[in-house]
């Protein structure tokens, strides 16, 4: 079915459609003309969102797209059944099938298009802009990525503070990074948390305690560096993979005799394969303890170090120290080794 307004089809919408006119009734016994055409499939979801009641009842405008709408559709409605006439089955299945599946596979895309969501901040007047561009940045990804899936870094009652994100080059996603660098510190401020307000949701809270833990670890870390305490560096290696990557399902599509045309069902012996939305998943490559001597070559070398995460997609833990002579290297090595073997 077509969108009476913009023309979309509408496919895979149903339920949030649906819904929509449930919530409806929900409020009110009879449905408005708005909801009566979203049950009818009449109206796409985007229109549903766009318009209210009142618009498509009475605005001229939105009267006049639905006029148009609908001589394209009788037009295109007479070259089909010339179409169908001259062309057998099949053909016309081919035809619809190829629309089908550049719009089920686009959907697909857009559905998994969204890695990390940050969590959502409401009464945003509450949170000041530095915390606000925190949530939002691809630091306090970086931080939730060591925290919770680095199993050789122990973070527990430290401070992760992010060093160094960096985007893996060309990728099309903001939270596929190349390697992570951040120092720990021991949490020496606690924050003080309040108590829940009757008033608010478990996810405002949950937003605020976050905001408070933020504060205080923010305050802590500038003080502990402010006396000039370090923390432990760890260079992280995330690799972002979609876990249904060439995954396909069916969708099953078959002639719908009554209206003539083709519809999606449930089950049929004729289907076509789509490609599956993509499911997100971090997988750690390498977690390596640094000194403060190697933070500071890396630092100092950034750049050439970033340009080698430019040549190969799989970024390994060596590029991040100096190229040196066998020999050099085995002795950096050995005292590597000496100042672990004295930590511990
Ligand atoms: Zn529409």
């Amino acid at each position: 079915m077509d969108c009476i307004i913009c023309g979309k089809q509408v496919v895979n919408e149903n339920n949030r459609l649906q819904k929509k006119v449930k919530d409806y009734l929900r409020t009110t016994s009879e449905l408005d003309v708005k909801h009566r055409w979203i049950k009818q499939w009449k109206i796409c979801y985007g229109c549903s969102e766009s318009y209210t009641n009142d618009h498509l009842v009475g605005n001229s405008e939105v009267l006049q797209k639905i006029e148009e709408q609908k001589k394209r559709k009788k037009q295109l409605g007479k070259a089909l059944r010339h179409k169908r006439e001259q062309e057998p089955l099949a053909e016309l299945r081919a035809y619809y099938i190829e629309k089908y599946i550049d719009y089920a596979t686009c959907k697909a895309e857009q559905k998994g298009q969204h890695i990390a969501k940050p969590p959502p901040l409401k009464n945003s007047r509450q949170y000041d802009a530095a915390y606000i561009a925190y949530v939002k940045s691809s630091k306090s990804t970086a931080v939730s990525i060591v925290r919770n899936l680095v199993k050789d870094i122990d973070t527990k009652g430290k401070w992760i503070d992010v060093r160094h994100v960096e985007k893996r080059f060309l990728s099309h996603s903001d939270g596929d990074f190349s390697f992570i660098i951040v120092e720990l510190f021991s949490r020496k401020q606690k924050p003080s948390y309040p108590k829940k307000m009757a008033e608010e949701t478990n996810s405002d809270y949950k937003n605020r305690i976050a905001y408070i833990t933020w504060q205080t670890a923010t305050a802590d870390i500038h003080h502990q560096r402010t006396q000039g305490i370090q923390g432990d560096v760890y260079i992280v290696l995330p690799c972002l993979k979609n876990e249904q990557e060439s995954m396909y399902e069916k969708h099953y599509i078959v002639w719908d005799h009554s209206h003539l045309q083709f519809k999606r069902v449930r089950e049929s012996n004729q289907y076509v394969n789509i490609l599956k939305s993509p499911i997100w998943r971090y997988e750690i490559v390498a977690a390596k303890q640094i000194n403060h001597q190697q933070l500071r070559y890396i630092e100092k070398n950034l750049y050439q170090i970033i340009g080698k995460t430019h040549k190969k997609s799989a970024v390994t833990l060596s590029i991040f120290s100096p190229q040196k002579k066998k020999g050099a290297a085995s002795k950096l090595k050995k005292e590597l080794k000496g100042e672990r073997d004295r930590k511990n």
